[in-house]
């Protein structure tokens, strides 16, 4: 089977490799049809230094596909199914899984496709828990952006930042992947939603997802726009994934009691925040990773009723690595897929 692995820094190499074993008790194993590439991958592409793995390792850390065989014990699954794959190796049996905390997991062996081998290759056997069915109506193209993508953004707005309907939230970078699942879903409960991007263009593209203030961050600085849109007043929720250049302009967008969600730092990682400013606002920054069993089924759900992913780009499996430029060179609008 064809399997597309990290040999080295930046350096990928399409494989053959002996197809998996006919799946063992409690596992299913999956036809691999669609992979959505995320900034993990780009993390794993070019190389972080402290992170625990041994390479080759097979890429691809989100995906959709068919279930191709089921082991005993798997009732519930039967071949041909189109399914999710949830994509950190948990272990079900601690308390934060029993919980329903999955990505609290203390015993996690690792995320597929970063720390251990991924989805970008033909078959893959994992544990059938692991495994979330996709709706009917759901194309797998769309369905392989629920781990993730969607995963996360459910997590952030509605378990962390518990958004509600009729409140406002800053959404940054709304031309990224998660930028534009999360102005779709704050949308779709009636929020009223600023967004930030780096080009006209993708202004134009964020106020048809439904925008409703549209900041171009090299033209205009993004704490000043928002400060004027909302009368002085800031936003309820910020959502934030950029990280060094935009987290302290963040804060100040928040509303006294506001809060600020961040699953990321892509332009780096550290900052200094005023702690007089954090506790006199009594504003609430929360760190979100990963999201749970849960979310996913609701992203699902979601997509069934019509919320679908922006599909930037689909490139097949051998163009894999072009995906990844577009993706660091920013010139994306919505999600990358990479078809089998
Ligand atoms: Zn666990």
């Amino acid at each position: 089977m064809r399997a597309l692995t990290l040999v080295a820094d930046r350096k990928l190499e399409l494989v053959d490799l002996a197809s998996p074993a006919a799946p063992a008790a409690g596992e299913v194993q999956i036809a691999v049809k669609a992979v959505a590439l995320n900034h993990l991958d780009l993390w794993g592409y070019r190389g972080m230094a402290f992170a625990k793995r041994k390479m080759p390792v097979v890429v691809g850390v989100e995906a959709a596909g068919e279930i191709a065989a089921v082991g005993s014990g798997t009732s519930g699954l039967r071949p041909g199914e189109p399914v999710v794959m949830y994509g950190a190796l948990t272990c079900g049996t601690c308390k934060a899984c029993r919980e329903g905390r999955d990505n609290l997991c203390e015993n996690v062996a690792g995320i597929m496709g970063f720390h251990v081998d991924g989805f970008a290759r033909d078959l893959v056997n994992i544990p059938a828990r692991l495994v979330i069915p996709v709706p009917a109506g759901v194309k797998l193209g769309d369905a392989a952006c629920a781990p993730i993508a969607f995963a996360t953004v459910q997590h952030m707005l509605f378990d962390n930042a518990k958004l509600e309907s009729g409140e406002s939230v800053l959404v940054h970078a709304g031309g990224s992947g998660i930028g534009t699942v999360a102005i779709k879903m704050a949308k779709a409960i009636g929020c009223t939603v600023i967004t930030t991007v780096g080009d006209d263009a993708k202004a134009e593209k964020a106020k048809e997802l439904g925008a409703d203030h549209v900041i171009n961050y090299r033209t205009d600085r993004f704490e000043g726009a928002v400060r004027k849109l909302t009368g002085k007043k800031g936003v309820d929720v910020v959502f934030e994934h950029v990280g060094a250049e935009t987290f302290n302009g963040s804060l100040l967008c928040l509303k006294r009691g506001g809060r600020l969600v961040t699953c990321g730092a892509t332009s780096g990682p550290s900052t200094t925040i005023n702690l007089m400013q954090l506790f006199q606002q009594q504003y609430r920054i929360i760190g979100s990773f990963g999201a749970s069993m849960r979310n996913i089924r609701e992203s699902l759900a979601k997509m069934a009723s019509g919320l679908l992913p922006v599909i930037d780009t689909e490139v097949p499996l051998a163009d894999f690595e072009r995906g990844l430029e577009r993706l660091e060179s920013r010139r994306v609008f919505g999600k990358i897929i990479v078809t089998f």
